[in-house]
This record gives C-alpha cells, structure tokens and sequence, in this order.
C-alpha cells in the first residue's frame, strides 16, 4: 500500500512505537503484535522464551531500521501500532458507561502475586494468574484500575527434577532491563522512593510499573544499596522463606502499598484485596486519618468503608498466621501509631480478641477490616460463610456477611493463536453470509472490538452454528492443537532427558499419540488436588492405555511448594510410573509448569482433569482456559464446575455431595472417575461416524463453547465486582 519511501522520522517513529509497545502486556493477547517480535528475531524469541522486549535489545537499532524498510513489513507494524493506540484511547469503554464514578479514584487492587505471562514469573499459581486476568479485564472494560503487587527478583521458582524423580527448585535473577517494567521516577527523573518500618528498622523501596494495556500494575522493590543486605532481598522469592520474611514482605505489600499510591498523588476510591496478604493496608488506613485527627473507632469505620476482601481458599494453610511475638517485634509500630495496647492490636486479627495464644491471622484483620467480603465461587460463598460465623456473633451462617464471585479468565489472553485466527475467520464467514462488511486485514475495525466480540454469547452462539463451523473444521481443528500438544511435550520431554543424540530424537518422537484421546492434569500439587488419583485404579488404567482400538494417555505437570514433601512425594510417584512401568510412553510428566504450559495444555487435550477433594477447589480456573480450544472437562462438582456443568458440556465425576469422611471420599471418587471415563468418556470419544467423526463428542465441544466460553470469564467478573462490591457501600 505505502510504497512511498520512509523517511528518517517516520522509521524513528515505528522504532519507538515497537519499544512502547514491547513495554505494554498489550500485545500478551495481540496475536499480529506478537507474530511481528516472533519475525524479528524467531531464535530469540522462542529461547527467550516469547520475552519482546529481550528481542528488540537482541536486534540492533540499525536491523530493526532495515526491516522497517521492507514496506510489507512497515505497513503490518503500523497497523498493530494504531490498533494499539485505538485500544488504549478509546472513549466508549464499558467503565465509561456503567462506573464513570470511578474515573477520577480508581479500584487499587492487591495481590501479592500478578500471573501475567511467562516472562514475568512472578505468581506461585492460579491467585496470581487469576490477579493478572483480572487487571487485563479491567483494561479491556476501561475500568480505572490500579494493582499493587511485589517484585520478586528471583521471581517463583523453576522446578527440575533429579535422578531420584524429586523435585528440586532453582532461581534466575531477574533483570528489570529485559523486562516489560519501567521504573517509577519522579518529576526531576529520579527513582521514586518510600520506606515502611520492618522491626526497628526503616526498609526503602522504589517501585516499577506493568503496563496493563490502559492499567498500571506497580511492583514495589526494595532491592536498594541504601536497605541491609538481608532487606535488601526480602522480596527475592515469591512468598520465600519462613514466616519473618512472610510478614515483612506482607508489611511492605500492604503499607508500603498504600504509601507508593500517597505519594504517586493517585487516591483510590476502593481498596481491594485479593487474598488476605496485603490486609496491613487498612491498619496503614486507619494510621492516616489518626494522623489527621480521628479517633480509633472513627478511623477505623472510615478505613473500612474503603476496602473490600476477596478470600480464596477454604484450606487452613492458606490463611497466613503470625505469632504474637512475631508481630510484636515485626509490627511493633503500629500499636502505638494506632493508640493501641499490643493485645489489642493483635485482637483485630483474632476470633476471640482477647485469647492471648491466638495468632493473628490476615484473613480475620480482612474480614474486620472491610466493608464487604466475598468467596470465589457459589459454594465456596457457602463454605467460607460457615468457616467464619464465629467472627460474626449473634448472625446465623446464612447471616455471615460473605458473598461470592466466580472467578474467570482473560478470553482473549488464553487464547491460543492458531484459535484465535479460527475464530476469527468463522466469524468473518458468518458475516459474510448475513450480508454484513468483512474486513481485510485480520484486525478488526476498532482495536477493542476483539476483546468486545469474544466476550459476547452472540460471537459464540453465531459461530457454534454447523451451518458456520462444521463438525469437520471443529474436529480438523481439535487434530492441529493435539498435535501441536503433543509435539511440544516431545520436545520438552527431549530436553527434560538432557541426552540428545539421533537416537534420541527417533524415541522421543515416539512418546504419546497423535491420535489419542489424551487427558491433561496440571496444576499446583497441593495435596488436595489429588495428582495421583487416577493411579489408584492401576490395572485398570494399564489396560485403558493399552488398548489398541480406543487408547487413552495422560500428561500432567505441576509445581509441589517447595516445603511440601507430600506433594513432592505425588511427583515422583507418577514421574517414576511413566518411566517404568506398564505406563511408559503413553503417561508423561512436563516439568517446569507455568502460563505457557498451561497455555500449551488446556488447548492440546481433549479433556481436562480435575480431581480435588471437595470443597477445597475454591474455583480453580485452569478448566475455564479450555473452553475456546474445544478441550471437555471431566471434573468433580466443586467450585466453578458445580456452577458451569449442565449435563452436556463435560462430565461430571460423582453427584452434588459428597461424604464426610476423606478416606471414604478419595475412594468413592476413584471409583466414580473410572466410571465416567469408561462409561462415558471413551466411548463418547471413540463413536465414530462412517466419515470418522465422532458426532457427539463434537455437539458436547459445542455446548461446552457456547455455554461456557462468554461465561467464565474476568470481563465477566470484573462488571461482577464493580456492580456488587467497587459501585455499593460509599
Ligand atoms: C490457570 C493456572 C493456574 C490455576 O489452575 P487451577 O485450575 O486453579 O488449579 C495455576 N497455575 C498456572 C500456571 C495457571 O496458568
């Protein structure tokens, strides 16, 4: 089109439209932004691991002029940069329309853990990447939105595995200068900088800034030569180390948190926390109005009519306890700053305020502290409701103020590319056959429209239609991510091995099917998820993978915390079965689990498992990626599956119950995920028609997209919570 030559300014211009563009997750779900850094450099991007901003410093400002010139090239540049643009300026945002009032005072959300992408691990599992969809969301409706999180140097940590199958944990050092991140400075340029007191000790911090598409997610450091060496690295891990380091990175999140907002000048209307870590904040809260004259009580009352709670585990672990004593030295400030005794201030974290060997708990200071609270999902509302109505005397649990929320996922981030273009051309298709424009390019009128149009039950409900998408092209389709699954989990597998001779490459092209019905688990291996469930039918399974009409095979993947010898021992247990015994080639274990092999995952299998002891699953997300890709659940009725199943579009294991007992539970449970894979699954999946399609597996793919697709999803909940929770109580 522009076959006119370039000037100088106008390649300078695209050059550093790319380096902006690099610095905004933005194009994290632009799938033509990241074909562009892919072209640059496809070596770097694929080693470094699909990191932009590593390529664009691989590939020298003269290479990238050069390329610039190429006019095929140039035009494909400046039509993501105007997307871009046109996304990040758009004036009709959802936000604009339905919670203008928080324009001016943004929701500043909490979250000691963002999941954004690969190249940023800074998230241990779901709550992060939950945190992270939920900020992309609040970019794609224009909410005004600002996060508040830690940046972890050393980020989570990688898992391998040693030649007894036990997992062992490795740290890289993250470099800012090879990361989307921007340092935070002031007006004279110079790094902002805030301290919170830790002990009797003052800890500095200065802070970097995620570009969200329009929202700032700011990451506070305090990786300072001017903080003691064993501050210094206090945020080096996610949720590193004991319980000292635990509550100080909890104290920086939290009052640090608050204070970096005070001093950037930004004044939200809603404090949210996700998860009780960052719960400190509302004692910051009520230091601030003491500090401009209100009582305890009063500053008390105005802190929590600003903040509200979202709780996510029903397991006891995951709600942080602190010692008395670690408190009183730890947050020893903050009694006297709050006109308090210790005892009282270590009763707002209490259930009995007054018993002196509770601990304080973050989840008690969250629920006293905000205005309203809510669970993850319907029974998980339900459960958390009953944990908690000893905290709320005189109310019956029905009573207990604690809502819920389901959780979803960024649509258009979990989307794989080749998925993404599908739907794209189907819709497409059907708009050209009710008469309406098509448009050339693959983008798409104004930059949001995508986000708009796969959000929406319409998009799905027209592009479900066999006269739109035929079973064919739905099963073609399922045939390319299979085979894109399982080629990649050879070539992990290859590297995880670490001996690559010819020899090597012919026998890990033999691993796995292309053609089988493959089931993928992977997630945290939190002992309550169950791993190795399954195993506990052996034989049984031994035959269903050997079968040689209608063979099945299973990949799993999943990170066990690093002091959880438990979930360690469930690794090894299914790595050392898929090495040798019975199993070997047909189950396998992907090491090193993360966005991008959840990514891979939810899209290759035909089916996603999920197998946690009821109702312990708060939500769990990892099913709700599936959807688009056409991939089926088979889960036991707990959190967001009790809600999303409705008899057609997946399978249940068990019924709506389940019994008291846990060692009576894990056995029924066994039992019943045996029965619905033979009863159900494998048969559905093996039915064939005379041209080979497997008709009902396929009106079930249909039913799970149209259902479950606009359903599950943080555009979704994010209008959720600014109805119910961020709009209400002011
Ligand atoms: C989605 C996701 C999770 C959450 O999975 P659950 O279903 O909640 O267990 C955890 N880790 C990663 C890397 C994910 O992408």
């Amino acid at each position: 089109m522009t076959s006119h030559e370039p000037s100088s300014t106008e390649l300078a211009e695209l050059r550093s439209g790319l380096h902006r563009l690099a610095r905004n997750l933005w194009w994290t779900w632009n799938q033509d932004a990241q074909d562009l850094f892919q072209e640059l450099s496809p070596r770097s991007w694929q080693n470094l691991y699909h990191n932009a901003v590593a390529v664009l410093r691989e590939v020298s400002d003269y290479e990238l002029k050069v390329h610039l010139m190429e006019p095929e090239f140039r035009r494909r540049v400046t039509g993501v940069l105007q997307d871009f643009d046109a996304y990040l300026n758009e004036p009709n945002t959802w936000a604009h329309e339905n919670a203008s009032q928080l324009e001016e005072h943004p929701v500043a959300y909490f979250s000691a853990e963002f999941g954004f992408h690969e190249t940023l691990p800074i998230a241990a599992g779901g709550l992060g990447v939950l945190a992270g969809d939920h900020a992309k969301a609040a970019s794609d409706l224009g909410l005004s939105f600002v996060g508040i999180s830690l940046f972890y140097r050393e980020g989570y940590f990688q898992q391998a595995i040693d030649g007894n199958n036990w997992q062992t944990e490795y740290y890289s050092w993250l470099d800012p200068k090879n990361l989307p991140l921007e340092q935070v400075l002031d007006a004279d340029g110079e790094p902002v900088k805030c301290s919170v007191r830790l002990g009797l000790s003052t800890v500095f911090f200065q802070a970097w800034r995620v570009n969200v598409g329009r929202c700032p997610v700011y990451l506070l450091d305090p990786y300072l030569d001017e903080n003691e060496e064993h501050f210094k690295k206090l945020a080096a891990r996610v949720y590193g180390g004991d319980s000292t380091t635990r509550i100080m990175q909890e104290i920086l999140l939290g009052v640090g948190g608050v204070r970096l907002l005070r001093t950037l000048g930004i004044a939200p209307s809603v404090f949210h926390m996700n998860e009780g870590h960052a719960a400190f904040l509302i004692l910051e809260l009520v230091r601030e109005r003491m500090a401009a004259g209100l009582s305890f009580d009063d500053a008390f009352a105005a802190a929590k009519a600003e903040c509200v709670f979202t709780t996510h585990t029903p397991v006891e672990a995951g709600h942080d306890r602190f010692s008395p004593e670690l408190m009183a030295y730890m947050a020893h400030k903050f009694a006297p700053q709050l006109g308090l005794t210790q005892e009282q201030l270590l009763g707002l974290g209490r259930v009995r305020p007054n018993d002196a060997h509770e601990p304080f708990c973050m989840t008690v200071l969250a629920l006293k502290g905000s205005r309203s609270a809510n669970g993850v999902s319907e029974l998980h509302g339900a459960v958390s409701r009953e944990m908690w109505t000893s905290l709320f005397p005189g109310k019956t649990v029905d009573q207990v103020p604690i809502g819920h929320i389901t959780n979803g996922v960024h649509l258009p981030g979990w989307m794989k590319g080749a998925v993404r273009r599908f739907w794209y051309t189907q819709y497409c298709d059907w708009e050209k056959a009710n008469g309406k424009a098509t448009p050339e390019a693959p983008h798409i009128r104004t930059a949001d429209a995508w986000e708009r149009l796969v959000n929406s039950q319409d998009f799905w409900t027209r592009i479900m239609d066999p006269s739109v998408t035929s079973d064919e092209e739905l099963w073609s389709l399922r045939y390319k991510l299979r085979r894109q699954l399982v080629e990649f989990a050879r070539r992990r597998l290859l590297i995880q091995g670490q001996r690559i001779s010819q020899r090597d490459f012919i026998e890990f092209d033999h691993l796995l099917s292309t053609d089988a019905l493959t089931i993928g688990f992977a997630r945290r291996f939190a002992t309550y998820k169950r791993a190795p469930l399954i195993f506990d039918q052996f034989e049984n399974m031994v035959r269903l993978v050997r079968d040689p009409q209608r063979p099945v095979q299973f990949i799993f993947a999943g990170k066990a915390h690093p002091r959880d010898d438990a979930g360690k021992s469930f690794i090894q247990k299914i790595i050392h079965l898929s090495k040798h015994s019975e199993l070997k080639g047909h189950v396998v274990f992907i090491e090193n689990y993360d966005i991008h092999v959840a990514r891979q995952m939810t899209s290759g299998c035909d089916v996603w498992l999920n197998n946690p002891r009821r109702p312990l699953e708060a939500s769990g997300t990892s099913g709700m990626k599936t959807s688009t890709h056409g991939c089926l659940n088979l889960s036991i009725l707990d959190g967001w599956w009790r809600e999303g199943f409705n008899g057609q579009n997946g399978f249940a294991i068990g019924p709506d119950s389940h019994p008291s007992d846990v060692a009576e539970q894990d056995r029924v449970d066994s039992l019943n995920l045996y029965k619905a894979l033979t009863e159900q699954v494998i048969p559905c999946f093996y039915n064939r028609d005379a041209d080979g399609i497997p008709r009902q597996w396929l009106k079930r793919i249909r039913s799970a997209i149209s259902t479950l697709a606009p359903k599950y999803t943080t555009w979704r909940m994010v209008q959720e919570y600014v109805a119910k929770y961020y709009l209400t109580g002011k």
